[in-house]
């Protein structure tokens, strides 16, 4: 992989990504790592920044709406992620246990990784990974993401019977937050009350979830 560092005075800087196997040229706006474009072998530098002016316009378009999505995000120091890291396995395992046991399930494992991909997984021999991000959000949401791989345990698709568990589930859990005064909880409960979704808790705390990006 070969990289080169472009400038332009409006979109800033742009890295041009050359690497083996690529056929065609594209375009990637990341809310973290930046504009990138990646450059086929054969292709000139010159040839990639006169296809990226072509699509200046979408390019600026989409920071800007990464921006207001995700406010000012910036990438996390090697030791904001250890001490970010360090909180997620003093907090997250507890959580869990409580939860499972709570709702009853009882699972394998448990470990924390760092992944900009996924909040968590449950694998198929009930060992569950959870993401140090986590700690990021707000209860409810982190609680959410918990319940949601429990009940992988007892379904590993995200069929009808694993939505309606989880619904099930979350509906029980939501209201004991909201009924010990967690306001964010009260909120979401009352948001879903009014969604004509299915699946109206899972649907309301997705889209809180999405707003959260990971680091
Ligand atoms: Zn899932």
């Amino acid at each position: 992989m070969l990289e080169k560092i472009y400038n332009d005075p409006e979109i800033g800087e742009i890295k041009l990504v050359r690497s083996a196997g690529l056929r065609r040229m594209s375009i990637k706006v990341h809310p973290l790592k930046g504009v990138r474009i990646n450059v086929p072998w054969l292709v000139p530098y010159g040839v990639a920044i006169s296809f990226l002016m072509s699509k200046k316009d979408w390019v600026i378009s989409t920071i800007e709406r990464q921006r207001q999505k995700y406010g000012a995000v910036k990438a996390m120091t090697p030791s904001e992620i250890e001490a970010m890291r360090a909180e997620a396995k003093r907090v997250l395992p507890g959580r869990l246990a409580l939860l499972a046991e709570r709702y009853g399930f009882t699972y394998g494992r448990v470990t924390i990784r760092h992944n900009s991909s996924n909040w968590g997984s449950c694998s198929g021999r009930g060992n569950i990974s959870l993401n140090l991000n986590l700690v990021r959000l707000p209860r409810v949401l982190c609680d959410y993401v918990l319940l949601h791989e429990l009940c992988h345990l007892r379904h590993h698709d995200h069929g009808p019977a694993f939505h309606l568990l989880l619904e099930h589930v979350c509906t029980d859990h939501i209201l004991r937050l909201s009924d010990s005064g967690d306001e964010e909880a009260a909120s979401f409960a009352r948001e879903a009350a009014m969604s004509k979704s299915r699946y109206p808790l899972d649907r309301v705390m997705t889209s809180a979830i999405k707003k959260y990006p990971l680091v």
